[in-house]
């Protein structure tokens, strides 16, 4: 979590860390420079305004955000939809990490993944996620999240050990899918006594179709700290208006976030069908959207794009555009108990610098993007159109601001 303390920010002194981003447009439609430095936004300044004192990088005709942050990954399955699906180890870190650097060239600079543990492999994927996320350090954030199959009777006991190695071994929150034991709550209370033990988040797996259920798990969490998570909840979607209204009154009651997945299911639920979000929002919900499956066996075709969760909140759910692109970054920042960022001095210097001129026009059109994480340009998609006159072969580049683009990854 990047919370170093402030920086000088007096320019005088030489800094080789120091990044200006100049000419960028900002949401509320300023034009700026925006100086970055030991990791933080070390100042924000009318464009042209601002010192060049290291590197330079031209941002005319992008919108610069906060960056998304993944809150619902699936590192462990990622990229195996054309299978056969081998699961050694290295074959794990090469698909977690090439699905990470993924999701990141989409802007996410914080990812949080679910892992399964115990079976044959035991803490095999874990540890080869951990190891992805080692090797992807200074790239992004990646946040595991252990999910044991079993945690209750005989079965169970085994489970519960392997969730207490996980946690030491580096997981950064208890995971886990209370609707897979027999004794959905004995698992519900076992997650929660592993997490207080470590003073871990929790992060849960539910599909929300059973309100008792539900409604126990929401009394089981109400106020526990450092945060609970349950995610992605689409279940709700299919009760009846009273019990979904119900069970929505209960989350917000109990101060959990709910993570849902515009973009359909994952590995952990079967069912299709998107979290109710505008019910939850106006239930007082803390809602965040992921993106869920990477072209696992559950979405063959997931594209990890936190600006396409976004897109379908504003198409399919009905959010305002700045509201739909909340949920996938200051809300999934939240979600993962990760600090604020504003494009503003003193906050975090992870950004997303999108070509286009508003936050409608980019969920929209998202081709050309700069990724920013730690105050260093880590990751950039540039997109060029093209249209030919085919009886002169003339070229004629469209201008910028969002008109151009087309898709590289076509
Ligand atoms: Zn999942």
């Amino acid at each position: 979590m990047p919370d170093s303390q402030q920086q000088p920010s007096d320019g005088a002194t030489a800094d080789t860390t120091a990044l200006v981003l100049c000419g960028a447009r900002l949401a509320d439609g300023r034009t700026v420079d925006v100086r970055l430095s030991a990791g933080r936004i070390e100042a924000v300044g009318t464009a042209g305004s601002l010192i060049a004192r290291g590197a330079r990088v031209d941002l005319d005709g992008y919108l610069l955000l906060p960056a998304p942050a993944e809150p619902h990954a699936h590192s462990d399955t990622a990229l195996t939809a054309e299978g056969p699906v081998p699961y050694s180890p290295d074959d794990v870190q090469r698909r977690a990490t090439e699905a990470a650097l993924l999701q990141l060239s989409h802007g996410a600079t914080a990812l949080r993944s679910h892992v399964r543990i115990g079976g044959a492999q035991e803490l095999g994927r874990l540890e080869a996620v951990l190891q992805a996320r080692r090797s992807l350090r200074g790239l992004c954030d990646l946040t595991v999240v252990p999910v044991p199959r079993l945690l209750t009777g005989v079965a169970g006991a085994d489970g519960l050990a392997m969730l207490r190695d996980a946690v030491k071994m580096g997981a950064g929150a208890v995971g886990g899918c209370p609707d897979l034991d027999p004794d959905p709550s004995g698992y519900a209370e076992a997650v929660l006594e592993v997490a207080v033990e470590h003073g871990c988040p929790v992060d849960l797996h539910t599909d929300g179709d059973d309100p008792a259920r539900l409604a126990r798990l929401a009394a089981m969490v109400a106020g526990l700290r450092p945060g609970v998570t349950l995610g992605p909840c689409g279940g709700l979607s299919r009760l009846p208006a009273d019990a979904a209204a119900r069970a929505a009154d209960q989350l917000a009651a109990a101060g959990v976030s709910v993570v849902c997945l515009p973009q359909g299911g994952c590995g952990g639920v079967e069912q299709r069908g998107v979290a109710p979000v505008r019910l939850l929002l106006s239930a007082g919900v803390r809602l965040a959207a992921g993106s869920g499956a990477l072209r696992d066996v559950s979405n063959p075709v997931g594209r990890g794009d936190p600006l396409e969760a976004g897109y379908l909140l504003a198409a399919q759910s009905g959010l305002r555009p700045a509201d739909a692109y909340g949920a996938v970054s200051t809300a999934a920042r939240a979600a993962m108990g990760l600090g604020e960022v504003r494009v503003e001095a003193g906050f975090p210097a992870e950004l997303l610098a999108v070509r286009g001129e508003r936050i409608a026009g980019v969920l929209s059109q998202a081709y050309s993007r700069s990724v920013i994480h730690r105050g260093r340009v880590v990751a950039r998609t540039s997109a060029v159109r093209e249209y030919c006159d085919s009886a002169t072969a003339v070229v004629t580049e469209l201008p910028r601001q969002g008109r151009s683009g087309a898709d590289p990854g076509a």
